[in-house]
């Protein structure tokens, strides 16, 4: 949490600095209500959840007369904490099922950290005794591959890919799920390709890739990565991405260093997909499982 809460808090513009120093001033006119209501949309809470909490304090402060910033900081906690839907199962399917590895497909737009996370989430999964595979189904690039390659060497698991640029990578998930299948992992994780700039062919493949594993196996977790810091563009994408596959989790990465957590909130009520990680950073261990209470706690500071 108190990690969590420093990287959150880095931002010039933290959430909580904002909220406290409206609701400590002098007035609780319609004017303020605005601008808490401005404050949270900023975090990228949505438009939806910002106007219920504010209402909801809103009431809260009428009914009960009181105006006091540290309760009224209390209750918004209360009911972030409510948004962010607690009750969302956050495992992620990593452990063999039916005598077979479980199959997580790992998908998102370039550069948002699908690599990045597959490598840290692979760390997680080592130091938890899993038997993990990757596989480099992003076959546009040489330079994607290499750099799963990399972080599989780094944290010590064997990398399935194809020493060809443009190889099909529907034909190198298969060959992945197949080798795992093979050294009876218990987890194979794809990263797949994720060019937007012509999003009927990018979603053609993903669909391809998705078709060709499940000849073989069904895919268990469908992780879709979003960056943090591009707000409602990353909201189109999650759109986009969830009508091709079956997204059964969101990992929010880059959220070190923006003030934008409020993202979590408005992309579980779109996609009705629970975060179940968030990036802390490029190191190894910047990866944590997400955590609602710490979550608005650090938001709310
Ligand atoms: P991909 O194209 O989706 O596979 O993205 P990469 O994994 O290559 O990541 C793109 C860039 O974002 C790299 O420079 C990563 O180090 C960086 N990155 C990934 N996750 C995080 C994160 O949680 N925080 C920060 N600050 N940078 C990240």
């Amino acid at each position: 949490l108190r990690r969590l809460r420093s990287r959150l808090a880095r931002s010039d513009s933290a959430l909580s600095r904002g909220l406290l120093s409206l609701l400590q001033g002098g007035q609780l006119d319609e004017d303020t209500w605005d601008d808490v209501e401005s404050t949270l949309l900023a975090a990228d809470l949505g438009v939806e959840a910002s106007a219920s909490l504010v209402a909801r304090l809103k009431e809260r402060v009428a009914a009960e007369g009181v105006r006091d910033a540290a309760t009224m900081r209390g209750w918004l906690l209360e009911d972030l904490y409510t948004e962010l839907q607690p009750q969302m199962d956050r495992r992620i399917a990593s452990s063999r099922v039916g005598g077979r590895p479980a199959v997580v497909m790992v998908v998102g737009v370039n550069g948002t950290g699908k690599t990045t996370t597959i490598g840290k989430l692979a760390r997680v999964l080592v130091a938890e005794d899993r038997d993990v595979m990757l596989g480099a189904a992003d076959t546009f690039r040489a330079a994607a591959a290499d750099q799963l390659e990399t972080w599989g060497a780094r944290v010590g698991v064997p990398t399935v890919r194809s020493d060809r640029d443009g190889a099909d990578p529907a034909s190198v998930a298969y060959q992945a799920v197949r080798e795992a299948n093979e050294a009876e992992a218990d987890v194979v994780l794809l990263d797949t390709a994720g060019r937007l700039h012509n999003k009927t062919d990018l979603m053609n493949e993903l669909a391809k890739v998705k078709r060709v594993v499940e000849k073989q196996s069904p895919i268990d977790e469908v992780l879709l990565v979003l960056d943090a810091t591009t707000g409602q563009n990353g909201m189109r994408q999650a759109e986009v991405f969830s009508e091709v596959v079956e997204v059964t989790g969101i990992v929010l990465t880059k959220l070190d260093g923006t003030a934008k957590g409020g993202i979590v909130v408005a992309v579980q009520k779109a996609l009705g997909v629970p975060v179940k990680l968030v990036g802390l950073g490029e190191g190894p261990d910047d990866l944590a499982p997400f955590d609602p209470k710490a979550f608005a706690e650090a938001l709310l500071g």
